[in-house]
């Protein structure tokens, strides 16, 4: 079996729920607000890579199949200003956009957003939007497991020598911002907008790609052990943190189809 980096993340959560989602692609109709806009966000990046970004972005496939309250964060931020006017480095050469990579030693296929040539390295280029805490996004992406996956598919499809990581992180502003004693607030003009889209290279040391490409590597032998017996991890029902309920409750404690229509089948998710 080929597995997905997304699909053993939801398996380390829970494996009944990783089954619904990826084996089954049985996902809530109502997606969660943030993951509505990076969706958005990475569509629309996609397309100024590709040079295809137009002013009727808000039209296209992406954009249609997020719910409305991701439609309405998107806008409330004002996210298409940053994306139309980042700049794009010059040097960068464009290798693919959204392409999947598949491994041929471990079981494993990913899709990173772009592969770029840049100083004589191939690099994974990334888009995130964050809230707050620049620094923390940069270590999570650094020792994300789709980055960790993306250099050993790069590395095992040609893409050598291998660069890292190219975040582009854009800061979600709100309308205003409060001075220091929060007696005065200021309006977020749209340059502010695009001086937070920023560009960081990220790059790990040789022993920490090993032990992370390891790590992922009995991981997934161990998701590919258990995967047919669909376990269910039932202490994750209500969350991490016990204050929310998992969308397929119903499905696995109430008697609920999961053919039902509070689901959708999806396309597949990398
Ligand atoms: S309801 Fe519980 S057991 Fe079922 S998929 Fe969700 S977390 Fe897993």
């Amino acid at each position: 079996m080929i597995f997905t980096v997304s699909q053993l993340k939801d398996y380390l959560r829970c494996p009944q729920l990783s089954y619904y989602a990826h084996e089954l692609r049985r996902v809530p109709i109502v997606d969660s607000t943030a993951q509505g806009v990076g969706s958005i966000f990475h569509g629309l990046m996609a397309l100024r890579m590709k040079g295809e970004l137009g002013n009727n972005w808000s039209s296209g496939p992406i954009w249609s199949s997020t719910s409305q309250a991701s439609r309405d964060a998107f806008c409330k931020h004002r996210l298409w200003i940053p994306a139309s006017f980042y700049k794009i480095e010059p040097q960068w050469e464009l290798i693919q956009v959204e392409q999947a990579l598949t491994s041929s030693v471990i079981s494993l296929q990913g899709r990173p957003d772009s592969i770029i040539k840049y100083n004589g390295k191939f690099w994974s280029l990334q888009w995130k939007t964050y809230t707050n805490d620049l620094p923390s996004l940069l270590d999570k992406v650094k020792l994300s497991f789709h980055e960790v996956a993306y250099e050993h598919l790069g590395r095992q499809n040609g893409f050598e020598p291998w660069g890292g990581i190219i975040l582009g992180a854009c800061q979600k502003l709100p309308a205003y911002r409060m001075s220091s004693d929060r007696r005065t607030k200021t309006p977020v003009t749209d340059p502010d907008r695009v001086a937070v889209f920023t560009t960081h290279y990220l790059t790990r040391s040789l022993e920490l790609t090993a032990y992370l490409t390891g790590n992922l590597e009995r991981l997934l032998e161990r998701m590919e052990r258990d995967w047919v017996h669909q376990l269910r991890n039932t202490d994750q029902c209500f969350g991490p943190f016990g204050g929310s309920r998992c969308p397929y409750f119903e499905v696995c404690h109430g008697g609920q189809s999961i053919e039902s229509d509070t689901f959708k089948t999806a396309e597949p998710r990398y």
